[in-house]
């Protein structure tokens, strides 16, 4: 006489477990996101090493699982990588020297004693007072959102026409390991941190946040939009995958 395993689904020998909004499987744990819009399976990786996968939501869970199991060695690859690169980011240090960036390039810090302002950017050195040393992280911050602030709006502005997107506010903020999102009210977020990348990569963020407006999902009509107005969008995303996580060391 056999038993019949408790769960019908099963992978590698390891039971997958499978409910309304978690997926586990082979050690990995993603959230379930079901959409009566969904076409289409899709799992994320997110840069935090968050998963996630969006079905629809007539998909039955055995097929969910088979989905994933298909994409497991994809997925596990993703995963190394981003712990990999979260750990190159190392951590800034208000001393006379170190190297902070700003659209793309590198800025090497002065400390002033007698200066007005908390920062500015001089001659291609960023100079901080030494008397706000102690603020340094909330200093270049503020500064940053106001440069990303300027710089984003000037894009929009430009982009949002040719994209047939109106856009009511552009805002720019922490957004965590997101660099950008399109609201449905039709307001576009930016992180401060996206200011930090080489123009032509922060452009691209730009863009896949207005493609957006048209379609919510990375589904393959979100990417002939974003083709459309970035024929090269391809290496820009390859390579805010590798290199963006350089803008995270503040
Ligand atoms: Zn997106």
């Amino acid at each position: 006489m056999s038993k019949l395993p408790m769960s019908p689904i099963r992978t590698g020998g390891k039971p997958a477990r499978v409910s309304e909004h978690q997926l586990e499987i082979d050690g990995l744990s993603f959230d379930v996101h079901r959409s009566d819009r969904r076409k289409t399976m899709q799992i994320t990786v997110e840069r935090s090493g968050d998963l996630s996968i969006v079905a629809p939501s007539t998909v039955p869970a055995d097929q969910l699982v088979s989905f994933v199991e298909e994409k497991l060695i994809w997925v596990h690859t993703k995963v190394e990588e981003k712990a990999r690169l979260q750990q190159r980011a190392p951590r800034k240090e208000f001393v006379e020297g170190e190297g902070f960036l700003y659209l793309g390039r590198s800025h090497r810090l002065r400390l002033i004693d007698n200066q007005l302002v908390d920062l500015s950017l001089k001659n291609g050195r960023f100079c901080l007072r030494r008397g706000s040393i102690h603020r340094g992280r909330d200093i270049f911050v503020s500064w940053y959102t106001r440069r990303a602030q300027q710089w984003f709006e000037k894009q929009v502005a430009g982009l949002s026409n040719r994209m047939g997107v109106t856009v009511q506010e552009v805002k720019v903020q922490d957004l965590g390991f997101r660099w950008g999102s399109f609201g449905t009210d039709g307001r576009v977020s930016f992180h401060w941190k996206a200011i930090l990348l080489p123009p032509r990569i922060a452009q691209y963020v730009a863009v896949h946040e207005l493609a957006h407006a048209h379609y919510p999902d990375h589904s393959a009509t979100f990417w002939i939009k974003v083709e459309q107005h970035l024929p090269d969008w391809r290496w820009r995303k390859t390579w805010l995958a590798e290199n963006g996580i350089q803008a995270e060391g503040l």
